[in-house]
């Protein structure tokens, strides 16, 4: 059996390969790729500005996949066998070390790999990244089985709901009452109003800006009550009107200077600002003294660790529609335009996905136009 798979062969070079794809080992299960979504963090690596990057690569660490051959350990252990539909963790710790004994901090493991971006495809296991027809999860992955009736777009989005859970539950300290502000309303902004409302968390209003009104229309759809356009209206008188006084929290996932000085502004004394936006290398001036005498917490963060099995019950629940956040659709062979798509999104875009079925029910394709 042959697996055909876009390897980026140098930074900023995308090349079609085949590998041949042989039994799993004992510890290891070979799934069939279903569905990929791409993330930011694909073009940054694909431009060569992620220094655990190894290449020549395949990347892809947001994806689903069907159980094909499941090795005699991985079978009799996590009992995985042919049809099983799963999504791994995209950390893959070593599992010995003290950060691995950790619930939230494993992806901080010395050794820890990272599916699509630290595993090159010229050596064993060489199938090592969602955009690919084939993967190899290698023994210690962390792998969530996905429900029958979940669709694949939903499944690949595991982590990133994973993160929403982290920024509102384990980084925000969020529960049932609190007053939570988001700031931003990509991807990570509308996980986040999907988690922080299945949390109990609640008033929520969710920033952004007026050209965002494809994801305000998701937004509300998940349930989102208050949607301020920071292009419009100041936030800064918007939300204490809303929220009868400032938030108690606020998750700032934009990572925009002007957006990360905002988030610290609004937060009442004593409040948590979350901040888990990249700014580019941009920095940004803060006045700590303020920040002092109002007793600010800032908690500064990445990844899910710890906080996928969340996601993926929420997932399950079909209680959110999160396949609709995949949004445009790419053919494996169209990874260049999906990632040019994400690096420059066209109007109406949400985050695009690489799907290896026929079937693309929900959204709209972003090739062949
Ligand atoms: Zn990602
Ligand atoms: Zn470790």
């Amino acid at each position: 059996m042959q697996a055909k798979a876009m390897v980026v062969t140098t930074p900023g070079r995308l090349e079609f390969r085949s590998f041949p794809v042989g039994e799993p080992a004992p510890g290891e299960v070979l799934v069939r790729t279903r569905a990929t979504s791409v993330c930011a963090t694909d073009v940054k690596v694909f431009h060569g500005q992620v220094g655990r990057a190894r290449f020549p690569l395949i990347m892809g660490h947001e994806f689903v996949g069907e159980v094909v051959a499941a090795g005699r350990e991985a079978a009799a252990r996590h009992g995985w066998k042919e049809g099983d539909r799963v999504t791994p963790e995209p950390y893959i710790p070593c599992g010995r070390c003290a950060w691995c004994r950790t619930e939230h901090h494993y992806h901080n493991c010395p050794d820890v790999r990272l599916y699509g971006i630290s595993i090159p495809c010229d050596r064993p296991p060489h199938l090592g990244g969602g955009y690919g027809e084939y993967v190899i999860l290698v023994e210690g992955s962390l792998l969530h089985r996905v429900a029958p009736q979940t669709p694949d777009l939903a499944a690949c989005l595991s982590s990133v709901v994973g993160n929403g859970f982290r920024w509102v539950k384990t980084l925000g300290e969020a529960g049932f009452g609190t007053r939570l502000v988001i700031s931003g309303a990509g991807a990570q902004g509308l996980c986040t109003l999907a988690a922080a409302i299945a949390c109990g968390v609640g008033p929520i209003v969710l920033l952004g800006l007026s050209a965002d009104e494809t994801r305000f229309a998701l937004a509300r759809e998940f349930g989102a009550e208050h949607i301020v356009a920071v292009d419009r209206e100041d936030p800064r008188e918007a939300v204490p009107d809303l929220l009868r006084g400032p938030p108690d929290v606020v998750i700032e996932t934009s990572g925009v200077p002007a957006a990360i000085r905002t988030a610290l502004a609004l937060v009442r004394p004593s409040g948590r600002v979350v901040c888990i936006g990249l700014s580019g290398g941009r920095e940004t001036p803060v006045a700590f003294d303020d920040l002092v005498w109002r007793d600010v917490r800032v908690v500064c963060g990445k990844g899910q660790a710890g906080n996928v099995a969340d996601a993926v019950r929420l997932i399950d629940s079909r209680r959110v529609p999160f396949e609709k956040i995949n949004n445009t659709i790419f053919r494996l062979d169209d990874l260049e335009k999906a990632l040019a798509a994400t690096e420059h999104p066209p109007a109406g875009f949400i985050k695009a996905a690489v799907v290896f079925e026929a079937e693309t029910p929900t959204a709209q394709r972003g090739s062949g136009r």
